[in-house]
């Protein structure tokens, strides 16, 4: 497949997810495991998820300043950000809140076109080029995002290995798991997202991300549909294909 972009038959090795979140994850011996609803199961994640179809070198170097800002905002989150005296959300610095954005869209959208997701309901509809616009061509849609510090537990230990890949949590909503916070995206425009403004992240800096209760794995909302969905998917594909 030519680049989603520009359409040049050479594309490259693109991550879906920085390699560097892995990384960090891993440390020295720990492994990172990626869930998605979008996948059947887990998948180890050695070197980050990757797809060789998707973008030539141009254009996946054109993600590296927002994924490197990502990178080091996550590093920023746990290791420097100021916990406020009731213990309802965290502030951090956030000099560059485009670059933000960026990166949110961007991890979102290519975890979407991927073809290695194709099996499944990544569909973002008239969504897709408008996203596809803002991250390579400066276009004004500007998609509202939320991020919450809400860290996956188990048996009280912070299970810091688990990345959540985007994915669709409703029609318009996607849900994303990287460095103990919880990233959401609304398709929607703007206007339509007036209840979410008090904790939106757009353009904010320094940004107050909300604290939720830490929570085990098991008992986490939405822990239960991304399970029933991952079954679902199964039992369609084996009614379909035998
Ligand atoms: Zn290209």
């Amino acid at each position: 497949m030519p680049c989603l972009i520009c359409g040049d038959p050479k594309t490259v090795k693109s991550h879906l997810t920085p390699r560097a979140f892995v990384h960090d994850i891993r440390g020295n011996d720990t492994r990172a495991y990626e869930g998605s609803i979008g996948y059947e199961g887990t998948r180890y994640t050695q070197a980050g998820t990757f797809d060789r179809t998707i973008l030539c070198q141009l254009h996946e170097d054109h993600l590296k300043d927002c994924d490197d800002y990502a990178v080091n905002w996550v590093r920023d989150v746990q290791a420097d950000a100021q916990i406020s005296p009731c213990g309802d959300f965290l502030t951090v610095a956030n000099p560059r809140p485009d670059l933000l954005a960026k990166f949110v869209y961007s991890h979102v959208w290519r975890h979407a076109v991927s073809p290695r997701n194709s099996a499944f309901d990544m569909d973002m509809g008239p969504w897709e080029w408008q996203l596809r616009q803002k991250i390579f061509a400066e276009g004004r849609y500007d998609p509202t995002f939320v991020i919450i510090r809400q860290r996956w537990m188990s048996q009280g230990i912070e299970l810091k290995e688990m990345i959540i890949a985007p994915y669709k949590v409703e029609k318009r909503l996607w849900e994303f798991g990287l460095g103990g916070l919880r990233w959401f995206l609304k398709l929607n425009d703007r206007r339509a997202d007036k209840p979410l403004d008090r904790i939106k992240a757009n353009s904010k800096s320094p940004l107050r991300i909300p604290i939720l209760e830490d929570t085990e794995f098991t008992k986490r909302p939405g822990i239960i549909d991304i399970g029933v969905n991952m079954f679902r998917e199964t039992y369609r594909r084996e009614m379909e294909g035998g």
